[in-house]
Order: structure tokens, then C-alpha cells, then sequence
């Protein structure tokens, strides 16, 4: 049976396979406590978004799951998630192929959005937890290894935020993220976790730019999970904060010296480090405090637009967003948050062309008032 310690990785591009594969290595049927228990899968399902664009868990990854499962005699299985606030789970679903699945597997689906939560002691911080994740006598989780324009990584730990109603989320944007991602896991006891690494995205967690490896991993301790999944999107566990706070938490370790990876099958190729964009310039354009993951996730394709068009430089102001700016005067913000300054682009959040369009506008009117200026001179 897979340790705490360890990591199994398997690579290849038969998801369903692999997925079966993998989990008869790690032994996970000898750690589910009964027949009986009341088994959840939670995968990413984070927007309407298919997974080829490194967002989303493969649906294929969660099929191995239930064949594995059925197989071992296990029948209460249950698959659960909610979407970010901005977008339907149904629609994700849909989307994402997971209307197929449920229909092909005969498998319940629980939307985390339509569920009652209850407020949980977690580690020390009041947290509101759905109902149905608290009820789950085995947890697996299924998250896709990305970046995050705000927490730079999203694997395990993150992941778990899917089980806290949509109005805790804006709570968890409002504190920051870190601190309640990891006192999330405090509450919230993953059993086994899958890490789907085919193609996340390493910049951003709505995708768009996959990096593929073909790889999935199967892992027991999230913290480890994560600081490992930090490592191949070249970070440090230190440079992601919840990472440290789980540990704190005693939710597990991050410390790689202790970490023992093993592979089954052959890489066909060897995985290179993901090649991250251009994020730390935009970065550079934005004051960010405390903002919802759709409302970032929408702004950033825009501005690595201007980038790319050699534009973006010509924006004068920073751009302000974020929960953190309500009630705040300012003179250019995103979304209905800085709807007190002097021009800001109405949303919650707003969409991406009509930020795009905002933002062109500005470029516009700034290039014109220069070309006067000169003129003057
Ligand atoms: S405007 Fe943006 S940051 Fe503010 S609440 Fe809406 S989505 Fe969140």
C-alpha cells in the first residue's frame, strides 16, 4: 500500500487505463475502511472548460476511478464539486463531459453549489463545509496540477475549496486565500489523492496553455503533494504560503528530503520544467487585494493581449481589483468592487471582452490626449 511518504507517477496516454493501473500499485482498496462506506471522488471542475485546456480533471481519470472501485466491491460512490462563483457546476459538467460519465456510470452527482453547509471548527477558524463532503466516509481527491495568477499553485490543498459554498468562497478571497485554504485541510481529511498532471495549465487555473506530460500521480499526504507539485512548476514550498500554514496545521509535510517517488511504466519522454508566460510583468500592472479566482482569471488573458501587442505599457494607471477596493476612491479598477472610482468596468465579474474592450478604450483615449499634449509642445 502507497505511504505517507510516497508519490507513485505513471505516465502514458491512456488515461483509464493508467488510472486503474496506478491505483491497483498505490493499494487503495486495502485503505477504504468498508464495502460500505460512502465513497467521494472530487475532481476540478472549476469552470465550463474542457480539460484539454488545463483546467479541468479528465473525466477518463474519474471512469478509472469507478472501474476500480466496482470492481473492488465498492458501490457508494458519489462524485462532488461546485464551479467558481461566475459559473454553473451544470454547465461545467456539460462542458466538461461529465453529463457523459454520470450517464454512462449510473454514479450520483452532488453540486456542491445547491448544498446546505455547516460551520466547522477548523484548526482554529470557523469555516462553512457542505454538508455532503462532511458526510463522506473516504474522500478522493482529484485535482489538476496548475498555476494560479493569485496563490502561484493549485493541487490538493486548493482543490478542496469546491466543498465550501460559493458565498465562503468570496469569504476566502476576502481572507486572503492562504490561511483558509490551509485550515480547510485541517477539516476536511483527504484519504487519497490523484493528481491528474496530463496538461495543467502552469500559469493560470482557468487554462489556456497547457503543458502537457501525460503524467498522473497518486499521493496520501496533500502537503507533500503540493510542495512536490510546487517543485515541477518551479517553486518552492516556502513561495506558497498555505503550503506552509497546512503543515503548521499538522495536516502533513512539505519537506522533500522525506519524499520517495515511484514510477510505474517508462516516461517516453523526459519532463522538462513547465515554461511559465509572461505573468510577473502583467503582474506588475495590477494591485491586486483580495479578488474572486474569476474575476483575476478574466483580466489576465486581456493584459497578456496588450502584452503580446506591445500595448499594454501604454496603460498609465495600475489596474486595481479586488473585494479589498469596495467603497475605495481610485481611478481605474475592474469590477463592481471599485465601483467608487473615477472609471472602473461594471461585473461580478465582468466578462473578458468587455474588459478588453474597456481597457482598448483607455489605451485610446490616453494615446490621444499624448498625441495632443505633443502638439501642444
Ligand atoms: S467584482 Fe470581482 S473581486 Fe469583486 S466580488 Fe465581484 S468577482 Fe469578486
Amino acid at each position: 500500500m502507497i505511504q505517507q511518504n510516497e508519490i507513485i507517477k505513471t505516465y502514458g496516454t491512456n488515461y483509464k487505463t493508467m488510472t486503474r493501473e496506478l491505483l491497483e500499485t498505490a493499494g487503495l482498496s486495502e485503505m477504504i475502511p468498508s464495502k460500505d462506506a460512502r465513497i467521494g471522488i472530487k475532481p476540478n471542475l472549476v469552470a465550463p472548460i474542457p480539460a484539454s485546456y488545463g483546467a479541468t480533471t479528465h473525466p477518463e481519470i474519474v471512469a478509472g476511478i469507478i472501474e476500480y472501485l466496482r470492481a473492488s466491491g465498492f458501490s457508494q460512490i458519489v462524485i462532488l464539486e461546485s464551479s467558481w462563483v461566475g459559473d454553473k457546476t451544470s454547465e461545467s459538467l456539460e462542458v466538461c463531459g461529465y453529463s457523459e460519465l454520470l450517464r454512462e456510470y449510473d454514479v450520483p452527482f452532488l453540486d456542491m453549489q445547491k448544498d446546505r453547509a455547516r460551520k466547522i471548527d477548523a484548526g482554529g477558524m470557523e469555516l462553512m463545509i457542505c454538508q455532503e463532503a462532511l458526510a463522506l466516509d473516504f474522500l478522493i481527491n482529484v485535482p489538476v496540477l496548475k498555476g494560479h495568477c493569485q496563490t502561484k499553485v493549485t493541487c490538493a490543498l486548493k482543490n478542496m475549496k469546491g466543498l465550501i459554498p460559493n458565498s465562503e468562497k468570496r469569504h476566502f478571497h476576502a481572507w486572503g486565500l492562504h490561511r483558509p485554504i490551509a485550515h480547510l485541510a485541517a477539516a476536511l481529511h483527504q484519504d487519497f489523492i490523484l493528481v491528474d498532471q496530463i496538461c495543467g495549465d502552469p500559469d493560470c487555473e482557468d487554462g489556456g496553455n497547457p503543458y502537457v506530460t501525460n503524467c498522473l500521480m497518486a499521493a496520501r499526504d496533500p502537503v507533500l503533494c503540493d510542495a512536490y507539485g510546487a517543485s515541477l512548476l518551479g517553486y518552492g514550498a516556502d513561495e506558497i504560503p498555505y503550503i506552509i500554514m497546512a503543515e503548521e496545521l499538522g495536516v502533513g509535510s512539505a519537506d522533500l528530503h522525506k519524499l520517495c517517488i515511484r514510477q510505474i511504466g517508462h516516461s517516453q519522454e523526459e519532463e522538462k520544467p513547465a515554461k511559465r508566460r509572461r505573468l510577473v510583468a502583467i503582474q506588475d500592472k495590477v494591485e491586486e487585494v483580495d479578488s474572486c479566482s474569476a474575476c483575476y482569471a478574466n483580466l489576465v488573458p486581456v493584459l497578456l493581449r496588450l502584452e503580446e501587442e506591445g500595448t499594454l505599457d501604454q496603460l498609465g494607471e495600475k489596474l486595481a481589483i479586488g473585494q479589498g477596493y469596495r467603497g475605495k476612491k481610485g481611478r481605474l479598477g475592474i469590477g463592481n468592487c471599485t465601483r467608487c472610482f473615477e472609471q472602473y468596468i461594471p461585473g461580478c465579474p465582468p466578462e473578458i471582452e468587455e474588459i478588453d474592450a474597456f481597457l482598448r478604450e483607455i489605451i485610446r483615449k490616453q494615446a490621444g490626449s499624448e498625441g495632443t499634449d505633443r502638439g501642444v509642445q
